[in-house]
């Protein structure tokens, strides 16, 4: 049996650890419960012992679950098809993973027909360019944050990568540590309704890694709320 009281006391405290360690605030970093193909017993659970934000990676998921628990914030953490950013605009406090002209576009006229203020985003970065993750290259990023200045409906805060699965989590410290340096080198130049203070990155497996180059939301799926079992993401 998972239990999810005791599993968020020991990320809650392993995630002072790392802020210790890094000689960082706990306020700085957000635990973000990713609990995609969890059914909403298990998110309610979560909820009642504290964690306030979730995170999905699907839009039908998001659509069921949030009407349950609205006051949540709801994060959208998995790859956005254009086709779905109608559905999904109104039922989330960020977009974890903008990720090409066309979306922002879309995002863009659905914001402006549903009479949104704004939508906060991140940008999805693959910094290991690995051919199976969705994401830009990091070459890419100045072209892209410069065309994005055009979608006044579209707030960038940060940065967002899903860094290799890897068996010691100190090897990804150099694949956060240039998430952290884009950030600061794309942030001398941003359009006037964007900043840089998120970094969306870090998951079960490496987010102390994470939060010692500067990680300020975490997203932790199975060490909250056990194995998600089969080789679903
Ligand atoms: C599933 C998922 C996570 C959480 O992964 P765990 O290893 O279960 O903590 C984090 N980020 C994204 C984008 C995911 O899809």
């Amino acid at each position: 049996m998972v239990d999810i009281k005791e599993n968020i006391q020991s990320i809650r405290y392993r995630i002072e650890k790392a802020c210790d360690k890094a000689g960082r605030s706990t306020d700085e970093v957000t635990l973000l419960a990713v609990s995609k193909t969890r059914p909403i017993e298990d998110v309610k659970e979560a909820y009642k012992n504290g964690i306030t934000e979730f995170g999905e990676n699907k839009v039908v998921e998001i659509c069921d679950k949030q009407p349950l628990l609205p006051y949540a914030k709801w994060h959208m953490i998995g790859h956005l098809q254009r086709n779905k950013a109608k559905k999904v605009i109104d039922k989330i406090c960020m977009l974890h993973s903008l990720d090409s002209i066309a979306l922002a576009e879309e995002l863009q006229k659905n914001a402006e027909k549903s009479g949104l203020d704004f939508l906060n985003t991140l940008i999805e970065v693959n910094v290991a360019r690995e051919e199976s993750k969705y994401g830009i290259f990091a070459e890419k990023l100045p072209y892209f944050v410069d065309e994005l200045s055009k979608y006044n409906k579209i707030h960038i805060r940060g940065l967002m990568t899903v860094a290799p699965f890897v068996e010691n989590p100190e090897e990804n410290r150099s694949i956060f540590s240039e998430i952290r340096e884009l950030a600061l080198d794309i942030s001398r130049n941003l359009p006037h309704n964007s900043d840089m203070a998120v970094l969306s990155m870090g998951m079960s497996n490496d987010f102390e890694s994470a939060i010692m180059e500067g990680a300020t939301i975490v997203r932790i799926g199975t060490d909250i709320f056990g194995n998600r079992g089969g080789t679903l993401l």
